[in-house]
Parts: structure tokens; sequence; C-alpha cells
């Protein structure tokens, strides 16, 4: 069972790891509450995952706990989407196993650059 607290760092958590600098990724942008960097296996030309520096479990959590930052992930995506790409984007959030998450540490899908296939 895991012991971390919302909002501590995870010493299991591979995006805490990140978020540190104790674990190697392409930094594309930085606010105080959140940092942007691009996903190692991309689905789009554009492919950034927006993610809180204090860990919470999914965006709901987030959500929960701290909404300004939730609002500053949001902001960053925005903001990435217009210096990588022409500013259109899709924000995807998977939370829980069942939608696809596999990280359990906040994070944005921000997906750019190309015409994006509808669902
Ligand atoms: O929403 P989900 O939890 O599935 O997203 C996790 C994402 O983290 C994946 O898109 C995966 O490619 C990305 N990832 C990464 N760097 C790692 C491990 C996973 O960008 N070292």
């Amino acid at each position: 069972m895991s012991t971390e607290k919302a909002g501590e760092k995870s010493d299991d958590c591979l995006f805490c790891k990140i978020v540190a600098g104790e674990v190697p990724a392409e930094v594309v942008g930085q606010s105080d509450s959140a940092v942007a960097f691009k996903d190692i296996d991309p689905k789009a030309p554009v492919h950034v995952l927006v993610v809180p520096r204090r860990h919470h479990a999914d965006v709901g959590a987030l959500a929960g706990a701290s909404p300004e930052v939730l609002a500053d992930v949001v902001g960053l995506a925005d903001q990435v989407a217009s210096d990588l790409a022409d500013g259109q984007y899709r924000l995807i959030c998977n939370v829980g196993p069942k939608a696809g998450q596999t990280v359990f540490h906040a994070h944005a899908h921000v997906l750019a650059g190309t015409q994006l296939a509808g669902f």
C-alpha cells in the first residue's frame, strides 16, 4: 500500500522524479506550480504532458485539493500549444486504469500540430 499523501513528493512516482530533475525529460514550459515536458511516445506531432509540481494521483484529486493549480496546468497547456503549434490543441486527462491512466500523478496530455480525428 502506498503511504504517499496528496501534495507530497512520492519516491516511487515517475512524474515526481521528472519534476525533481531525477529522471530526464525534455521540458518545454514551466510555471510556479506546473511543468510541461514532451511525451516519450508521442501520439501527435506535438504531444506534451503538463503536470502539477506537487503530487496528486489524478486530475480529479487535483481539482478537489488545488483548483488554482489545475487552472495553472490548463494555462500552461494553452501556452505550450501556442509556443510549439498554432494554439489549437486537444487536452486529455485520463483518470483511472479503465480510462487508460498508467502514471498516477495528475497530468494533462496536450495534442497539437495536426488535424486531429473526431471522436
Ligand atoms: O494518461 P497516461 O497515464 O496513460 O499517460 C502517461 C504518459 O506518460 C504516456 O503517454 C507515456 O508515453 C508517458 N511517459 C513519458 N515518459 C516516461 C514514461 C511515460 O512521457 N518516462
